[in-house]
């Protein structure tokens, strides 16, 4: 089934032809290599490190805490998340606007981990036409040896990924070792076990058809392309017609070798103009540049380039649907900064009730009662004390100690009174404050009214 290209915007329905890649190598690929292996080591070192007593970074479901080096986020800093995503989304949008398909080319998980696959498997069974001659040849020892050595280790690199993925869970010291004893609950193996076979079959199996079949971003990213995006393009003016260069052929510099349609991933044929399979790797930048060096000829017939200027004109770099992602995500990035520099380690509310807003002691005292609510949001167990502040004269009496276990809401009634004669006027400030006793002397406070009778 033929692909759709710039000619016929037809989308095929399902490919299942396979793609031998042909193996390249060149600037652009080395920077895909590096920075694979700098995420790959990222992602399966990160659980491995230690703060303090407990993982780096773990998301503790059962306990409902989310540990980031030294902080722990609870469910009701939730919010931070959806921040964190929103400034994800735009910073996504911001690149994709400026260079394409960036993010799929050269750090989305898919394509880490097929590279990976792929490398693996050309390391094992070789090189394109040695890879197509072992598909084609009839099973023997030579076959089952290597087509067994290549799905081994693919998985045995899925395993590693499935519990390393569960790692970030559960704390991965202990993992590890129940995993392999058959200590491990019941839960935690089978999410290792699912989430091993959709590597395996995501990286080793489906591989870009993920990409052209599966993946939504790939189906929505034309819409952010415009003609100063810098995409890898065939330089037509330069390439066409292709063919034999000789004095009298008038042909471009394109000999119509057919190495950048070898290397592509997806098995399109970049010459056809830009379509909706390419993922932005180059492989056929570098696939094109080295055929244009053994020729002698200038590279870049295929590179990174415009829309704009492959027609000649001026490509802007500052246009205003760039510059508007660049001014939200600033603005996004700075209040999560704000946030998490002003975030406390406990949440204090008060809450009243429905029926009096204040009753009359028996010694003619007016009484507000309430019930404070506190939120112990760090990894302690910490004992707090309540204290009055702003109301000269109010009584506070209150619980002389609360101790609150990390994670735990605690509500205690209150209550706040003034001689009647204090009372001056039928709405009073005064600020309620919590403070955690020893340790990192953690506080918060709340400002509140004082509710008197209206005659005063
Ligand atoms: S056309 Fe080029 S950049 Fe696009 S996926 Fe194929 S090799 Fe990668
Ligand atoms: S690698 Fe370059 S020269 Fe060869 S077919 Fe592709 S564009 Fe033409």
């Amino acid at each position: 089934m033929s692909k759709s290209t710039s000619g016929s915007n037809r989308i095929p329905l399902i490919d299942l032809d396979r793609i031998y890649q042909r193996k390249i190598k060149g600037t652009y690929q080395r920077l895909r290599r590096y920075g694979s292996w700098g995420l790959l080591c990222l992602y399966f070192l990160t659980p491995w490190f230690m703060w303090g007593e407990r993982q780096l970074v773990l998301f503790d479901l059962p306990q409902r805490q989310f540990h980031v080096f030294h902080m722990t986020f609870w469910p009701q800093d939730f919010f931070l998340l959806a921040l964190l995503l929103i400034i994800s989304a735009f910073g996504l949008f911001m690149v994709t606007v400026y260079a394409g398909r960036i993010w799929c080319g050269y750090t989305c998980p898919q394509t880490v981990w097929t590279q990976l696959f792929v490398w693996l498997e050309m390391k094992i069974e070789g090189s394109r036409n040695q890879r197509i001659k072992l598909d084609a040849a009839p099973w023997g020892f030579q076959k089952l040896l290597r087509k067994s050595s290549k799905h081994l280790s693919w998985g045995a690199i899925a395993l590693a990924t499935g519990i390393t993925f569960i790692g970030y869970f559960t704390p991965i010291r202990a993992l590890v070792p129940d995993f392999f004893t058959l200590d491990a609950n019941f839960q935690a193996a089978l999410w290792i076990m699912i989430f091993g076979v959709l590597t395996y079959l995501n990286a080793g199996w489906m591989r870009e058809k993920v990409c052209i079949y599966m993946c939504p971003y790939a189906r929505f990213q034309s819409v952010m392309f415009d003609e100063d995006t810098k995409v890898v393009s065939y330089d037509v003016g330069r390439g066409e017609p292709r063919g034999k260069k000789t004095p009298t052929s008038g042909a471009g510099d394109c000999v119509d070798c057919g190495v950048c349609v070898q290397v592509c991933p997806t098995g399109i044929d970049i010459r056809d103009g830009l379509q909706y399979e390419c993922i932005g790797c180059a492989l056929c930048i570098d696939a094109c540049d080295s055929v244009m060096q053994k020729l002698e000829r200038p590279k870049g017939l295929i590179r990174y380039s415009t829309e704009n200027e492959l027609a000649g004109k001026i490509t802007h770099f500052l246009r205003p649907r760039l510059i508007g992602y660049a001014i939200a995500m600033t603005v996004m990035v700075v209040s999560l900064t704000v946030f998490l520099a002003l975030r406390s380690p406990l949440e204090l509310s008060i809450e009243r009730g429905r029926g009096q807003l204040f009753t009359e002691a028996l010694n003619g005292d007016i009484v507000n009662s309430m019930q404070v609510s506190i939120l112990n949001k760090s990894e302690n167990t910490q004992t707090f004390e309540f204290f009055l502040e702003g109301r000269p004269g109010a009584q506070l009496s209150a619980p002389e100690q609360v101790i609150i276990a990390p994670g735990e809401r605690v509500t205690k009634p209150v209550q706040v009174s003034l001689e009647p004669q204090k009372v001056v006027q039928a709405r009073l400030p005064f600020t309620l404050r919590i403070e955690a006793v020893g340790g990192n002397r953690a506080t918060s406070t709340i400002d509140s009214t004082f509710i008197g009778p209206e005659r005063w």
